[in-house]
């Protein structure tokens, strides 16, 4: 019988002056997880040009896969008869699926995606990105969207995509919410965030349901999603309300996620009110941050986990990370630059490549060039991460923080100059 107690999370060191942040261990049936840690994407189960085995060579602790995708290509029931996401995409560690909903409603609805996710001057319900047909609506009961590789017609609710989930049998799944947006009136983020309140209900019951069904296999947590856009009134109450949650047999969720979009000035003070009511033994998510820099802010406000994109989709874009800032390979003036692109990093193509290389790959479009970007810019996050971890474990967090962002200049030309 698949048991909740297979997965658990504890709290080791903690940061002074009342904040929310810590380190911790997240243990789930395939594996631990040390906290505070970065959690790579891999949308179609794939982080996109590196090997899974590659992704674990450079440290990444558990992989992120997105469900509406998985769902729509190859389906979930063939994962599911795969032996599980990470077993069909030989990947031995922990592996996190996202609900769907922010593929269904952003890809279906056609957001503007810049707009979508910052705040503009204008508040409106019925924002669609110029010359789009509106592909996905929203009701109670669910979501009806247009599959963006087809045009076919599919319905998500919060029992499809709890079906979903488990088909796909990552180790951390989250429940099904409504996505809105910064645009939204207030009035319809309230509205949105009953919704999403009654659809958090209804995972847990069906969640309940199919872990008796599918008792063989190992326990799938469920971490309920946290909406309420800026408004602090609305996020503070989304916590308490989903904390007081039980399926009908008595389950809670097992983590939480904090979603929606944010605005970059007020990540911390979002994340911090919804630490502030959330409770101390269950694990938090951050869904979706961008930049090194926001990482502090996530993981000082009290973010355990949290998954971003950017690492592997600017590398592909030539784009690449180091301390200082993100800078950009394809530039003519690494020609014949016989460095590697950071001399301070361990990673595999830093140990054996050239910046003068890479910049030739990506002009000659080389498949490699993703890869070995992806690679470096992996490891880069990944090591940024544990070395946030190490300083909350010695103490020395706002010193570590200071001199990276004393460094950090955002997109830079060269690496070493000012
Ligand atoms: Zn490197």
């Amino acid at each position: 019988m698949a048991d909740s107690s297979e997965f658990s999370f504890s709290v080791d060191a903690r940061l002074d002056g009342g904040r929310h942040g810590r380190t911790g261990v997240i243990s789930t049936p395939h594996g631990d997880i040390a906290t505070p840690a970065f959690i790579p994407v891999g949308t179609k189960a794939s982080v996109k040009a590196v090997l899974p085995e590659t992704m674990r060579e450079i440290g990444a602790q558990a992989l992120l896969a997105n469900a509406y995708h998985l769902y729509l290509q190859p389906g979930s029931d063939i994962v599911d008869e795969a032996g599980g996401l990470g077993k069909f995409m030989n990947w031995p560690g922990p592996t996190f699926t996202d609900s769907g909903g922010f593929q269904v409603m952003s890809l279906g609805v056609g957001f503007k995606k810049v707009l979508a996710m910052e705040a503009v001057g204008v508040r409106s319900d019925q924002v669609i990105a110029e010359g789009k047909e509106r592909l996905a609506v929203v009701d109670d009961d669910g979501v009806t969207f247009r599959s963006h590789l087809d045009g076919s017609r599919h319905r998500f609710t919060p029992e499809v995509s709890m079906g979903i989930q488990h088909q796909l049998g990552a180790d951390v799944m989250f429940a099904f919410d409504e996505l809105t947006t910064l645009m939204n009136t207030r009035g319809y983020q309230e509205q949105s965030l009953q919704r999403t309140h009654e659809w958090a209900q209804r995972c847990l019951d069906e969640h309940e349901r199919l872990t008796a069904a599918r008792a063989d296999k190992p326990y799938q947590a469920l971490f309920g999603v946290i909406q309420g856009a800026q408004y602090e009134d609305l996020r503070r109450k989304a916590c308490r309300d989903l904390e007081t949650l039980r399926g009908a047999e008595g389950t809670g969720f097992d983590g939480y996620g904090i979603g929606g979009a944010l605005e970059k000035h007020n990540l911390g003070t979002i994340v911090g009110w919804c630490c502030d009511e959330l409770p101390e033994n269950k694990p938090r998510h951050l869904l979706g941050i961008s930049e090194p820099e926001d990482m502090f802010t996530a993981v000082e406000n009290g973010a355990d986990t949290f998954d971003c994109v950017n690492p592997s989709r600017v590398a592909r874009n030539a784009a690449i990370y180091v301390d200082e800032g993100r800078f950009n390979i394809n530039t003519a003036r690494f020609r014949r630059d016989f460095t590697p692109i950071d001399e301070t990093c361990d990673c595999y193509t830093c140990a054996n490549y050239t910046r003068a290389y890479l910049h030739h790959l990506f002009k000659a479009k080389e498949m490699l060039a993703a890869t070995l970007c992806t690679i470096h810019n992996e490891r880069y996050t990944i090591r940024l991460v544990d070395r946030i971890r190490a300083s909350i474990e010695n103490g020395e967090f706002d010193e570590y923080k200071k001199e990276f962002l004393g460094q950090w200049r955002g997109r830079i030309k060269v690496p070493g100059q000012v």
